[in-house]
């Protein structure tokens, strides 16, 4: 029956009864009425190759047979909360997942979102370490709870209300974007063409920024640094090789912990490694995982040391739905996907050729200004030319990535002018897919180009 509303009756309900902070993509928002593994299907029937995984939760693919089957299963069996019994689903999931960390990370808290996540990360690297000050870093996204607010820092996602005490931003070491830059600072199979004088120097030259703010903006000992391995909402902005590396020894020398949100870059995402931080060579104190852990099921995770959490059992901390049957299932399931399908292998092809694929485009089109990332997690950087770097005027960007949805190809948006598209697309996608958005992409660009010509 809800199927049979027509569009503009839901239009309705949306601008009357639905928090209008939720922003809908694209002038007329897509009305969708399925999906299948890298698929979306909208109301009229029209197909489109999914390249944001519904913001980045779909992991394995839009209603995975797997984990479809797993879920109807333990629906018809239990579902509510089991926190005050023992349930197999739990432990299995426990013992499956913590066996993917390396050692001492081998004790996870359940909970049902990445803010849920990165609230009780925080609020652990404070009661730990008995200290404050938790540092992030500037264009990152870390949830938009009050605590997390204060970590997140975007300016589309503030708001003027008192959060983020304790709360430091500093420097985002981008070697595109920011000051120093320049070929071979980063982990990725394709490297920024800006030109800069001080290429080899730019990690050292962020570490110092890093250094300043811990000199300047807090107290001798800090409670934590946190950071994604590659920024998400932000672009996926990539750090110079080894940044994170020293910016955990410097944090550790503080007595602080340092916690990795592998929210949008766990489970395989970056290809070469089933985590993100492994990209980086550095074990954090304390992980956070949400999005893709259930692909697409309300569920996220704290995984962290046994001594660190025994900091938290001195008194009763309760989650009633953290960790119930339902969502063990779903998250076991999709590990078993994630194996069975060899889906980290598949990001780690399929993701080096279309990174390959788009540095094409880019080397083609004057308005690509960087094409980066790791595995599935792409950004592609649009600007009025190269040597400027200038974000490309927002409407431009709009009217490319309108095209491509006509087209049949979703992709995301993000960056602080919203002037980079994202592609982080189920890890299930094949490189005929890849060919097809490529060609999309391609034309997209092209009449772009035509309409600039034309002006
Ligand atoms: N961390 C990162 C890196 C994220 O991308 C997000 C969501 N965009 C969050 C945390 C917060 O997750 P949630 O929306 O599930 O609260």
């Amino acid at each position: 029956k809800y199927e049979s509303y027509p569009y503009e009756r839901m239009q309705k309900i949306r601008e009357q009864n639905i928090a209008p902070s939720l922003r809908t993509y694209y002038k007329k928002p897509l009305l969708l009425h399925q999906g299948h593994m890298q698929w979306l299907f909208d109301h009229e029937g029209q197909r489109y190759l999914d390249l944001f995984a519904g913001i980045v939760t779909v992991s394995v693919g839009h209603c995975h047979p797997k984990v479809t089957m797993a879920t109807q299963k333990q629906l018809a069996r239990l579902w509510h909360t089991t926190n005050i019994y023992m349930y197999p689903a739990i432990h299995e999931y426990a013992e499956k997942l913590t066996s993917l960390f390396p050692d001492p990370l081998k004790v996870v808290y359940l909970t049902n979102s990445g803010s849920e996540a990165n609230d009780l990360a925080m609020f652990m690297a404070r009661l730990h370490t008995r200290n404050f000050d938790i540092i992030s870093l500037r264009g990152g996204y870390h949830g938009g709870s009050p605590y997390t607010l204060g970590l997140t820092s975007l300016t589309h996602y503030k708001h003027g209300v008192a959060n983020g005490f304790g709360c430091t931003t500093t420097m985002l070491p981008d070697v595109f974007r920011g000051p120093w830059g320049g070929s071979h600072c980063r982990d990725s199979p394709v490297q920024t063409v800006r030109k800069c004088s001080f290429a080899c120097l730019a990690k050292d030259q962020y570490i110092e920024q890093f250094k300043d703010t811990l000199n300047t903006s807090v107290p001798k000992t800090v409670a934590g640094f946190i950071a994604e391995p590659i920024q998400g909402v932000n672009g996926a902005v990539q750090y110079p090789r080894n940044f994170l590396k020293e910016a955990y020894q410097l944090i550790r020398e503080k007595g602080g912990l340092c916690i990795s949100d592998e929210v949008q870059t766990g489970f395989g995402r970056t290809g070469s490694h089933f985590w993100g931080f492994q990209t980086h060579g550095v074990v954090p104190d304390i992980v956070t995982l949400a999005k893709g852990i259930g692909n697409g099921f309300p569920m996220a995770a704290v995984v962290t040391t046994k001594e660190i959490a025994s900091s938290l059992a001195e008194n009763l901390h309760f989650n009633t739905f953290g960790g119930n049957p339902l969502a063990c299932v779903v998250g076991a399931a999709v590990l078993d996907a994630i194996e069975e399908d060899g889906l980290q292998k598949n990001s780690e092809d399929v993701g080096t050729y279309m990174l390959l694929e788009l540095a094409k485009l880019r080397d083609k089109f004057e308005i690509i200004g960087d094409v980066r990332g790791k595995g599935l997690m792409i950004g592609v950087e649009m600007v009025t030319d190269k040597d400027n770097r200038h974000p490309l005027p927002a409407e431009e960007i709009s009217q490319i990535w309108e095209d491509c949805k006509d087209m049949g190809v979703l992709i995301g948006r993000g960056g602080l002018y919203s002037q980079t598209f994202r592609i982080k697309p189920p890890m299930c996608i094949t490189k005929s897919d890849v060919d097809f958005a490529v060609e999309v992409f391609c034309t997209a660009l092209q009449r772009h180009v035509e309409r600039a010509a034309a002006k």
